[in-house]
């Protein structure tokens, strides 16, 4: 079974009971609840999850419609105010503080017979995170029993496979950026993105590429891959120009309606521009994707998207590879970014800048461009 967070959704509003029966100064709780979400998980499945400060120790009861998970030795948070995504089974999330033990009430629409062991998993902090508590379920019987035509290794079943989708910019009759001394954009990209897939499949990654060989394809076409393929993470690789022959170094963008800085619109402008080169259709696509996309789940996306692109920058420069000067994560409206798959575009290096064209073209500068890419993902944290 594929885990993935992402069409997890964070509460936004809402009110949440909390019932104390003691009061909380009486309390020497090590451990505090920080917040409780809900998501639609693929295959239905519905997710639960209890962020808190410290590694929960808990217990998990199932009384009629209800999930109730104890939590030894935690303090409730009384400014928690959630509401559930809706499409999950949960009604709605109390908090009852019984002594030194605080009680994460779920209630159910369906009752849910017990969550198997192997759907339930404690996250260590991550980013934004604190320890997380997740929870899948289904309503009725077990998650385990629902997707029975699973293969069930036990203890040697191999970890959970996440899919990524990479994306070599450009290709056919359009060549990207070309470089002073003639590399094409096109052809560098195609030749990292095939190292990468190489080094991802063999960390235990799905991977695809958009493309394999030289052909031209739609920006809506490549996002729609992702979809297709239901990546969790979509990276774009590409390689930048600038009129200032000087200017070098990678940048990495996340998608944003807006632009963070008239530089980077200016890039997804001319990024964008390779749709213009062949005016046959999936421009369908790009519209039903946003209208399917609910203000919130876009919300999801991006921040998921930000994690990773800031990871992958921290990675990049840790392999002491030249950074564009600038914040480390931008934000433009890249055509090929528009879908549900969280992703980044990652501009490797300049080839208007002479050393980092001819860098560019070296197998050993390409293989340290994947090796810190490769670490970006397997930091990113997929589940939650
Ligand atoms: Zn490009």
């Amino acid at each position: 079974m594929k885990i993935s967070r992402r069409t997890l959704l964070k509460f936004t509003g809402g009110a949440v009971a909390v019932i104390s029966f003691l009061p909380r100064t009486a309390l020497a709780a090590r451990n505090s609840l920080r917040t409780v979400r809900t998501g639609v998980q693929p295959g239905n499945k519905t997710r639960l999850v209890i962020e808190t400060s410290q590694r929960p120790s808990y217990t998990i009861t199932y009384p009629t419609n209800q999930i109730i998970v104890t939590l030894a030795n935690t303090s409730a948070n009384t400014s928690l105010s959630p509401s559930l995504a809706s499409g999950t089974l949960v009604k709605s999330v109390t908090q009852a503080q019984v002594g030194d033990k605080l009680q994460i009430i779920a209630n159910l629409s369906k009752p849910v017979n017990s969550i198997p062991k192997d759907q339930i998993m404690v996250l260590s902090p991550n980013g934004d995170n604190d320890y997380r508590l997740v929870l899948d379920f289904v309503a009725g019987q077990s998650v385990a029993a629902a997707t029975s035509t699973k293969k069930t290794e036990g203890k040697t079943t191999p970890a959970k496979k996440y899919t990524i989708v990479i994306d070599a910019g450009h290709g056919g009759k359009d060549p990207g950026c070309i470089g002073k001394a003639g590399t094409k954009e096109k052809t560098v990209v195609l030749a990292v993105a095939k190292k990468l897939k190489t080094k991802l499949d063999a960390a235990g990654f799905n991977t695809y590429l958009t493309r394999s060989n030289d052909t031209y394809l739609k920006l809506a076409q490549r996002a729609s891959i992702g979809e297709k393929k239901h990546a969790d993470l979509f990276l774009s690789l590409h390689a930048n120009a600038n009129p200032s022959r000087s200017m070098k170094g990678f940048s990495i963008y996340t998608l944003s309606e807006k632009a963070s800085d008239e530089e980077a619109k200016k890039l997804a402008d001319a990024e964008n521009a390779a749709d213009k080169i062949d005016v046959s259709g999936f421009e369908q696509f790009d519209k039903d994707i946003r209208v399917a996309l609910s203000a919130l789940q876009q919300h999801a996306v991006a921040e998921m998207s930000v994690e990773y692109a800031n990871s992958c920058a921290k990675q990049l420069k840790s392999m002491k590879i030249t950074q564009q000067p600038g914040p480390d994560v931008r934000h433009a409206p890249f055509a090929v970014l528009r879908s549900t798959v969280p992703g980044a575009l990652i501009e490797l290096g300049h080839l208007s800048n002479a050393t980092e064209e001819k860098l560019l073209t070296t197998a050993s500068h390409q293989n340290k461009l994947v090796d810190a890419i490769v670490k970006s993902v397997k930091s990113y944290n997929f589940d939650v």
